[in-house]
C-alpha cells in the first residue's frame, strides 16, 4: 500500500488523479467477449478490470434449487489471486459472499425471472484487476452481460460509489481515496433512479448522505449513457440492412 499523501484533494479541488469531486473514472466497455457464455462483458473502470459471463436461463441444478414459479438468479463475485497488490486468497471469503448476495439483490427487481420457471440465470464475475470500486464496476458489467444474453429486464442497473475524502463528498473513490478516506458508500439503481443497493463503510451525516446520493445519481446517469451506447452499437440494425434482407 502506498504511503498516505499529505492531501487527497488539493486547494484547487483536484483529486490525486486529477478528477474533480463529481467526476467518475474513465470507463470502457466491451460486449460479447466470451463465445461460450450466453452473454458477456469486459469492463475497465479506472484501473479496475472486470470480466462477466452470463449463462441461462438454463435448467437449474441441483433440482432442489429450482423454483416452480420463477428462475433462480445466482451471482458469483470472485477476485483473481493476482488482482490485488497483495495476493488475494483464492476461493470464497466473507467479503465475496456478501458482495455476491447484495449484487444479486441489486438485479432482482429488474430481471423478469417469473418468465422462466425451474431455470437458473448464472452471473459469474471475475475481477482481474482491482483498484477500489470492484463491486460497482462488476454490477455495471453484469448489467451489460445480462442484456447481451437476452435476459428480459425492466431496465438496466447502474452502480457507482460516493465517499468522503479530506472531509469532502466525492464520487467514485480511487484506491488511495478508499484506503485513506473517511467513508465509502456504494449505490446501485434502476434507470428510473430506484435504489437497489446501498452499503456504507465509515461514518457520514444524513446531510452528507443526501449530497452523496445526488452525486451518485449523476454518476449513474453518465454510466447509463455509456451502457446504452454499447448496447445500441451491438443491437441496432441499420435501416439499410433491414431493407436489403427483406
Ligand atoms: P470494492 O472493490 O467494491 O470497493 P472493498 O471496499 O471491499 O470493495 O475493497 C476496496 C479495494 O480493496 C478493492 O477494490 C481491492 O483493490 C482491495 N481489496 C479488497 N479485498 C482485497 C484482498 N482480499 N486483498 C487485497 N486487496 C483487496
Amino acid at each position: 500500500m502506498s504511503d498516505k499523501p499529505d492531501k487527497l484533494i488539493t486547494d484547487d479541488g483536484l483529486r490525486l488523479d486529477g478528477r474533480r469531486a463529481d467526476e467518475i473514472r474513465p470507463m470502457k466497455i466491451e460486449i460479447g467477449v466470451l463465445s461460450r457464455a450466453d452473454g458477456s462483458c469486459y469492463l475497465e473502470w479506472g484501473r479496475n478490470k472486470i470480466l462477466v459471463g452470463v449463462f441461462g436461463p438454463r435448467e437449474a441444478h441441483p433440482r432442489r434449487s429450482q423454483r416452480a414459479d420463477s428462475a433462480v438468479i445466482r451471482y458469483r463475485y470472485n477476485m483473481a489471486s493476482f488482482s490485488t497488490e497483495d495476493r488475494a486468497r483464492p476461493g470464497h471469503s466473507r467479503r465475496s459472499i456478501e458482495i455476491s448476495k447484495v449484487s444479486r439483490e441489486a438485479f432482482e427487481p429488474v430481471i423478469m425471472a417469473e418468465l422462466f420457471p425451474k431455470t437458473a440465470i448464472d452471473i459469474f464475475v471475475e475481477v482481474l484487476q482491482a483498484d477500489a470500486g470492484t463491486r460497482t464496476a462488476a454490477i455495471n458489467a453484469a448489467s451489460i452481460a445480462l442484456a447481451d444474453a437476452g435476459i428480459p429486464m425492466k431496465g438496466l442497473i447502474t452502480s457507482c460509489a460516493f465517499g468522503k475524502v479530506d472531509g469532502q463528498i466525492v464520487l467514485d473513490l480511487s484506491k488511495d481515496e478508499d484506503n485513506y478516506g473517511e467513508a465509502d458508500f456504494p449505490v446501485a439503481m434502476t434507470q428510473d433512479g430506484e435504489i437497489t443497493l446501498v452499503q456504507m463503510d465509515g461514518h457520514l451525516t444524513p446531510e452528507e448522505i443526501k449530497k452523496g446520493m445526488e452525486l451518485a445519481k449523476k454518476g449513474c446517469k453518465e454510466i447509463l449513457e455509456i451502457q446504452q451506447e454499447v448496447l445500441r452499437k451491438k443491437f441496432e440494425t441499420p435501416v439499410e440492412d433491414t431493407v436489403e434482407k427483406a
